[in-house]
């Protein structure tokens, strides 16, 4: 089969991009290896991507999940394209609530948080919510396919190669020819897709990496700071090494759940609309940057991933707070003592200090203690840390106007790309990517 434009990846970037090209004239295939929006079970892979089992906490500012001058994009521009998404979400039946918009209330939370040396980034966020993502994106994806873009749903691509003036995506045992490549694997395909662009002679670089826990409290504890905004961003800088580490994915009482990868497990959190737990969780993540000789963050980071999920026997290593500030392992009986429930059913006690870097553990426990300064009783006794969670937005490509790679006609949007770091962002690029080949001469 022959189309004018192959979107690997059905995670809100190649939706996005797919939308765009809809109507256009331009024949769209979207290749996504896992299933329809009401038949996926996994978390991260199926139409909708990670971003359809999330609790669609829409960022609407330029300051939060991306790098507007990574992308080429002024911040007038970004304005309008987030305004542009978070449209086209209500469009599909996203809820029409916001929060974050009360400026009395943020100045005073920000200026709380600076008191106890903390910043806080504000701003915007439309809240869908579990379930109601799922709806939203399944109304996508119908009009999608009513629109006429093609959907090849449990194909996997293995490989994209350039040949006679076109390129070449390889399903396995078949092949599909294409015009241009969106290519939209997101954080599940990055690592793929940093050999395949290799191979096409357009090798990314390597950026920051975010290496940390979730952790889990009372959800009592976040409720005033919810009531400003519903996922409060706040970053801190360690006393010991001046490190910077930030707040990310907040939970109002929520569930931390297990996100599968081939060879190790990862945390991260959801809340659902019916369905409330006790508990609030958020990530806390290190920014770590590597120089020479080490510059592959992508490796040091799996390497971290592969060793705490072996010393957790497979699973996410749960530890009370308590036992990590005080250098011992976490049993299941000292779990029981903690006065919340955690929320992720198949977790092993153990010592998370025996996963991740000495230089990471401190400056969490020590980013803890600070944020106790705003969430007072978030570094007691009843908090809860699960690792590892890894945020892999590290592996960065050069784009130029469209997010174009050095290869005319192969784009990478979304968070494989290194340039996003949720669905807002993620479904900008994707359309960023559309507009390009939309605008392309014959
Ligand atoms: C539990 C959880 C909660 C989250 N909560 C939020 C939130 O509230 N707000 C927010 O902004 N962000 C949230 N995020 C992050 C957000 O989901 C991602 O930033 C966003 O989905 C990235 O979009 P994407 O299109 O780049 O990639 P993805 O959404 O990851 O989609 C990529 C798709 O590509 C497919 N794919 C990969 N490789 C191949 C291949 N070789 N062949 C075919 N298909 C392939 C995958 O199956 C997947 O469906 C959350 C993530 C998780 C996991």
């Amino acid at each position: 089969m022959r189309y004018d434009v192959a979107v690997i990846g059905a995670g809100p970037a190649g939706l996005f991009a797919a939308l765009e090209l809809a109507d256009s004239g331009l024949s769209t295939v979207v290749v996504e290896k896992g299933q329809a929006p009401r038949e996926r079970r996994s978390i991260t892979c199926g139409v909708g991507g990670a971003g359809a089992f999330s609790d669609g906490k829409l960022n609407l500012t330029p300051r939060i999940g991306g790098d507007p001058a990574a992308i080429g994009c002024s911040v007038a521009e970004l304005a309008e394209l987030i305004a542009y998404v978070d449209h086209v979400f209500t469009r599909y039946g996203a809820p029409a609530q916001y929060s974050g918009e009360d400026p009395k209330a943020l100045a005073r939370l920000k200026k709380a948080a600076a008191e106890a040396g903390v910043e806080f980034i504000s701003g915007r966020q439309r809240h869908i919510g579990t379930g109601c993502i799922r709806e939203v994106i399944d109304a996508m994806y119908r009009d999608l396919l009513d629109r006429g873009v093609a959907f090849r749903l449990g194909d996997e691509v293995k490989a994209i190669a350039w040949a006679n003036d076109e390129f070449v995506v390889d399903l396995g045992e078949e092949q599909i020819h294409a015009g241009a490549v969106i290519a939209a694997p997101g954080r599940v395909g990055a690592y793929w897709l940093r050999e395949v662009a290799r191979s096409l002679g357009v090798g990314p670089q390597f950026g920051p990496l975010d290496v940390g826990v979730r952790v889990e409290f009372p959800a009592e504890l976040y409720d005033p700071i919810e009531r400003v905004m519903y996922d409060a961003k706040f970053r801190v800088r360690t006393p010991t090494y001046d490190d910077m580490v930030r707040t990310f994915c907040t939970n109002p009482r929520g569930f931390v759940v297990q996100e599968d990868h081939d060879e190790f497990v990862l945390v991260n959190g959801h809340a659902e609309n019916e369905c409330k737990t006790e508990n609030t969780n958020f990530a806390l993540l290190v920014h770590i940057e590597l120089t020479d000789p080490v510059e592959d963050t992508t490796e040091y980071g799996r390497a971290i991933a592969k060793l705490a999920t072996t010393i957790g026997g497979g699973r996410p290593i749960l530890q009370r707070l308590k036992d990590l500030q005080q250098g011992r392992r976490s049993t299941a009986d000292r779990i029981r003592r903690v006065s919340i429930q955690p929320t992720l059913a198949a977790f092993t006690p153990g010592d998370i200090s025996m996963a991740l870097p000495h230089r990471v553990v401190v400056d969490l426990v020590e980013a803890i203690d600070v944020l106790d300064r705003i969430m007072p009783g978030i570094a007691s006794e009843g908090t809860l840390v699960y690792a590892p969670e890894i945020k892999f937005y590290d592996t960065q490509y050069r784009v130029g106007a469209g997010m174009e790679t050095g290869l005319p006609g192969f784009y990478v949007v979304g968070d494989a790309s290194g340039h996003s770091r949720g669905i807002v962002f993620a479904a900008l690029t994707g359309i960023l990517a559309a507009r390009h080949i939309k605008a392309r001469p014959g």
